[in-house]
């Protein structure tokens, strides 16, 4: 990649920028006025992802995928909306602000917890000789997006089991993408498309945190703590009802509706496509700064408290709206206490539980699914009325 000098304009605003929080550095950069850009490096760039702060408008996709990245605890994001809404644009893009994890350093996942609750036998005889010697097992590094491909076997998802006599017992499963998701985030495009024992082993290991696979009398467990985001087009195809209720979290995902948003989502993607290392300069600032706050609302997360009487109250008001589900509540606190981390504070209030209300309530009750292809078939029907005498 070639270097050149910043423009004038991208001096005027350097990094550093005194957000109070998380929020107002997304109202800022949603409202920003890019400098204009200088075509020159070009169509050899890297795959680059397109900067999570550069997508125009979609304002509750972004503050849901940032609150699953800063609580785990939510329980999943479920991004619905029609094709073209950048929605996978804009899960890739989260790799840009993901915090930092302890991440295994042996291809058959070994960590010192699992000494520490298992025993040497827990990991592979390597593992414990290097544990033995002080040595850790574990390195600090960044959570990663790992995606599910379409095709994939269930075999591929939960792990196999090698059969070779006289292995150790950790070395004999060979890890699926569920092992490899572990403390990161798991993303599936088109979830409703995808064969119902996959998505179901899926859906239990991110409830369970744990998944053991069982291959006769072999069985293994390891950890499958992730933060699990779908997609889904409702237009090719229905999720079923109790799968919807695993997603702490749902948005629906509409394209743009004003000219002028439309217009610049327009140029941005232009800018990107012709010159990516020039429009990840722009944004770099911007983007450190981001990221340093998704780690701060992560680190104080764990600080964040719900007072008992606004949990009651809240509590009553979801049995008000005739929502059974217990899944809505803790996605609902969850994401509060994710808000309010995000805002700088450690106390959930009033004001970050109703944000958050619609994403982790809305389509609990309804049958959203069923209206949403009623809708779609009297649409045909009207188009078909309207046309019946074209002659
Ligand atoms: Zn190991």
């Amino acid at each position: 990649m070639t270097t050149s000098a910043p423009s004038p304009e991208a001096e005027k605003d350097p990094i550093g920028h005194p957000f109070r929080t998380l929020q107002e550095l997304l109202d800022h950069v949603s409202g920003k006025n890019l400098p204009p850009l200088t075509p020159e490096e070009s169509l050899l760039a890297d795959r680059t992802p397109f900067p999570f702060l550069s997508i125009v408008g979609q304002r509750e996709m972004k503050l849901a995928l940032l609150l699953g990245v800063i609580n785990p605890h939510i329980g999943g994001i479920l991004l619905i909306g029609t094709r073209g809404t950048a929605k996978t644009t804009a899960v890739r893009a989260l790799l840009d602000l993901l915090p930092a994890t302890r991440r295994s350093l042996c291809v058959y996942g070994c960590t010192e917890e699992e000494v520490e609750h298992g025993g040497m036998d827990a990991v592979c005889p390597a593992c414990a000789k290097k544990y033995g010697e002080g040595r850790p097992l574990t390195a600090r590094d960044r959570v990663r997006l790992v995606e599910l491909p379409l095709n994939a076997t269930l075999d591929d998802v939960v792990g196999s089991v090698d059969r070779r006599e006289g292995l150790h017992e950790r070395m004999r499963v060979r890890r699926g993408l569920l092992a490899q998701a572990d403390r990161n985030l798991l993303y599936i495009d088109e979830i409703n498309l995808l064969p119902n024992e996959i998505v179901d082993a899926i859906l239990d290991a991110a409830a369970q945190g744990v998944y053991t696979v069982r291959r006769g009398t072999f069985s293994a467990t390891y950890h499958t703590r992730f933060t699990l985001i779908g997609s889904m087009n409702p237009e090719e195809g229905r999720l079923r009802p109790q799968i919807l209720d695993r997603f702490g979290l749902r948005v629906l995902v509409r394209g743009l509706q004003n000219a002028a948003e439309r217009l610049e989502a327009y140029r941005r993607v232009r800018a990107y496509r012709e010159s990516p290392h020039a429009f990840l300069r722009q944004y770099a600032a911007d983007l450190a700064a981001a990221a340093a706050e998704v780690q701060a609302a992560r680190d104080r997360l764990p600080q964040v408290t719900l007072p008992d009487d606004l949990a009651t109250e809240a509590i009553a008001r979801t049995q008000e709206m005739g929502i059974d589900s217990l899944r809505a509540e803790i996605a609902w606190f969850e994401a509060a206490r994710a808000y309010a981390a995000a805002d700088a504070r450690t106390e959930v209030t009033a004001a970050d539980l109703q944000v958050v209300a619609p994403m982790a309530l809305r389509l609990r009750r309804s049958a959203f699914m069923d209206d949403y292809f009623t809708a779609r078939r009297d649409e045909e029907e009207t188009i078909q009325q309207l046309l019946a005498d074209l002659k």
